[in-house]
């Protein structure tokens, strides 16, 4: 799937969320994050992001696994 990371704290310009194809993408308090378990990775989030800050998970690297985990944990994925 693909993961929401820090250039979207704090920005949430939210572009990504009309996008999607399948809706799951959510607003949370400083971010927006992407349902990993619903995503079908169409990558369309990714084109239309103005601040770059979607990734598909393989590519992430350790410092940004944490998003990853923040995502399952708000959308209750074990
Ligand atoms: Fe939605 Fe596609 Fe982005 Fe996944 S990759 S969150 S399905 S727009």
């Amino acid at each position: 799937s693909y993961v929401i990371l820090s250039p979207c704290v704090g920005e949430k310009a939210g572009e990504c969320v009309d996008v999607c194809p399948v809706d799951c993408i959510e607003e949370v308090e400083d971010q927006y994050l992407i349902n990993p378990e619903i995503c079908i990775d169409c990558g369309a989030c990714q084109v239309v992001c103005p601040v770059d800050a979607i990734e598909e998970e393989y590519e992430l690297t350790p410092e940004q696994m944490p998003y990853l985990k923040k995502a399952e944990e708000y959308f209750g994925i074990e």
